[in-house]
């Protein structure tokens, strides 16, 4: 377990009943008087899209602030021009809404602070705790120093250097910072820091930066500002403007924490308080943004939105629900120790929501025909279908039959393996919802591949029922080919081979591998030629079906369909195999097959 300076922080905390160590924390504050109400803010920098470790961020910020009855805003976090962009902030507030979560009018940007922080800069220069350094970057972080380990390979970090710069007057330090501002310096050439001591064994407090320089033009404030203010400086007085009584983060930011308590303190404003919690990681999953911004950059994916994403938008193409990541989100619980959580639990998760919530359809994805040798007209009328055994209230359907069927290639054998149940000459099958057949052989073109297979159909067993209760040990899906429609099907794998795919070893030339080396090159299978049930013609966009024996399936709905976005100059949204062209068919992601594999995993490590 990792240890850190928070009281709460004690063995046991990580129980279920504990996980919720932020809640103590708050109740704490509110029974000490420190607060007397609640309220959070969830902060993504628009500088990508939300996956689903944000999702675990803005759930935490919600789920207190509705705990105790108080208020979370939606805050974005924009102080980097080169990175941040409009089109993150509508993809982002749409994945916010998608999770059910509500900013109500509560939205707010960083960057509308700049004067504020500003003026704030300006106070803390005036009480002679803030600096402007003429070093460049590079020198700043030469003169702070490294943490280096000692011959017991304990961590030592020696003193850094103070800059000669650090001790300008307090008149110096308003005009040259006021110079900044108004644009009088070039980029890097200074930079406004905080005077705190260049000894601290933490690095972060050994004068950080407040203020650097940039040319960029920001998304929103345009070429207004030539100065931009940094993360740890910005953040805590953000907080503090918004009157937020707990800043809840993950926990990289707990170094950062004794800086923001400084800025809050000197800067002498609301005494807004931060709390971390562990980060999210996901097994076979990449979560940062900068890596995914990779990927769609330079094309291993289709966009943001790729089904094989671990974003929200990826994962509500794949047909995942806000139910189902909530659900997940729960129960893994927020704890103060990083780990990394199996994604078969993911997709345990998933399968028991859409277990409950999918329509049930036949689809044929590799289809071989099937000809009921002694088919007449009476047999064809209409089946009756269940829509889901889980949920009476939403019915049934009819499904016709017909001489010529389509199965799946895999259900048939002319010489069948042990324990094989399906259709081989001389066998009995039922073909679901419909009658129990004889399988009496299969024809063959001339280079001996199987093109058709004859059943017998005994009429006496409609709906699947063997009128004598014989056993028929094999039950099959199939469509009437008379009616099938062609649809498009997209079997996915994860995105990469291993399980911690940051974890690259060295490649044969011995450079060192990246988290691209770690790529599955087969994530992604395009199956043209599937067949489904009338009904999926009209499936609504993102409507999710369970295919009986297949697994649960969405109909595509990308997320964006014409309009560019930046990182992706002109995205293959529609277009997933880049080769491919558009399909004409209607198109179904598989969302997650129907075994679970995490019940399993489950008992492995329970036993
Ligand atoms: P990334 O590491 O993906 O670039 P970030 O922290 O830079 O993420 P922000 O937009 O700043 O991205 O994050 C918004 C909020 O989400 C922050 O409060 C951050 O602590 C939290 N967050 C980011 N990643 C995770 C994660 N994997 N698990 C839990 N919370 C996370
Ligand atoms: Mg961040």
């Amino acid at each position: 377990m990792k240890e850190t300076n928070n009281p709460a922080d004690k063995p046991g905390r990580e129980t279920a009943e504990a996980a919720d160590f932020i809640s103590g924390f708050i109740k704490e504050d509110l029974a000490s008087g420190r607060f007397s109400y609640v309220h959070t803010r969830f902060p993504p920098e628009p500088n990508g899209w939300l996956h689903i470790g944000h999702c675990k961020a803005m759930m935490v910020d919600f789920v207190m602030a509705e705990r105790f009855g108080g208020k979370c805003n939606l805050r974005f976090d924009d102080t980097n021009p080169e990175k941040e962009d409009i089109s993150f902030v509508e993809a982002i507030k749409r994945d916010i809404r998608w999770m059910g979560f509500d900013w109500e009018d509560r939205e707010y940007y960083a960057s509308d602070y700049y004067e504020y922080l500003y003026g704030l800069a300006v106070k803390i220069i005036k009480k002679g705790r803030a600096y402007v350094d003429d070093l460049s970057e590079e020198q700043i972080s030469e003169y702070r120093g490294t943490a280096v380990p000692d011959k017991n390979n304990i961590t030592q970090t020696p003193p850094g250097r103070n800059s000669p710069w650090r001790d300008r007057g307090v008149e110096e330090n308003l005009d040259l910072f006021a110079k900044m501002r108004a644009g009088e310096f070039a980029g890097g050439e200074k930079t406004l820091r905080a005077k705190i001591d260049m000894a601290d064994p933490n690095l972060l407090m050994r004068d950080p930066v407040m203020y650097r320089i940039r040319r960029d033009t920001h998304y929103r404030t345009g070429n207004t500002w030539c100065i931009y203010p940094m993360y740890d400086f910005q953040h805590p007085l953000s907080d503090a403007r918004e009157g937020i009584t707990h800043s809840l983060c993950s926990l990289e930011y707990e170094i950062h924490r004794p800086l923001y308590d400084w800025f809050i303190r000197e800067a002498e404003v609301f005494p807004s308080r931060q709390i971390e919690f562990a980060r999210l990681n996901l097994t076979h999953t990449v979560l940062s943004k900068r890596y995914l911004l990779k990927l769609v950059q330079e094309k291993y994916v289709s966009g943001w939105d790729d089904p094989r994403m671990p974003t929200l938008a990826g994962l509500r193409r794949r047909g995942y629900t806000p139910a189902a990541i909530r659900n997940f989100i729960s129960q893994i619980g927020v704890a103060k120790n990083d780990s990394t959580v199996d994604i078969a639990f993911l997709e345990y998760c998933l399968r028991e929501d859409l277990n409950k919530t999918s329509r049930r359809a036949m689809a044929v994805l590799k289809p071989l025909k099937l000809i009921i040798d002694n088919w007449n007209e009476e047999l064809s009328g209409d089946l009756e279908a269940v829509n889901n055994p889980e949920d009476e209230s939403s019915g049934t359907r009819t499904i016709r039959f017909g001489r010529e069927l389509w199965i799946e290639r895999d259900d048939f054998e002319e010489t069948p393996p042990p324990k094989y149940f399906r259709l081989f000459p001389g066998s009995v099958v039922r073909l679901r919802y419909g009658y129990i057949v004889t399988c009496t052989g299969c024809d063959k073109d001339a280079a001996g591949n199987i093109t058709a297979v004859h059943c017998e159909c005994d009429p006496e067993t409609r709906g699947g029922n063997a009128r004598d209760n014989r056993r028929v040990k094999g039950t099959i899906h199939w469509l009437n080919a008379a009616d099938a429609v062609p649809i498009q099907v997209r079997v996915y794998d994860y995105l990469f081979n291993t399980e911690k795919p940051m974890e690259a070893p060295l490649r044969p030339d011995g450079t060192p591998g990246t988290f691209l080396d770690n790529l599955n090159g087969h994530s992604l299978e395009i199956i043209s030629g599937a067949y489904g049930e009338p009904c999926l013609a009209a499936a609504a966009p993102g409507e999710r079906f369970q295919f009986e024996r297949l697994g649960y399936f969405v109909k595509d709905d990308p997320v964006i369909k014409a309009e560019t976005d930046k990182g992706a100059d002109k995205p293959a949204f529609n277009e997933p195999a880049a080769k491919e062209p558009a399909a004409k068919e209607p198109v179904f992601n598989k969302t997650v097959g129907l075994r679970d594999t995490w019940a399993k995993i489950a008992k492995k490590t329970n036993s």
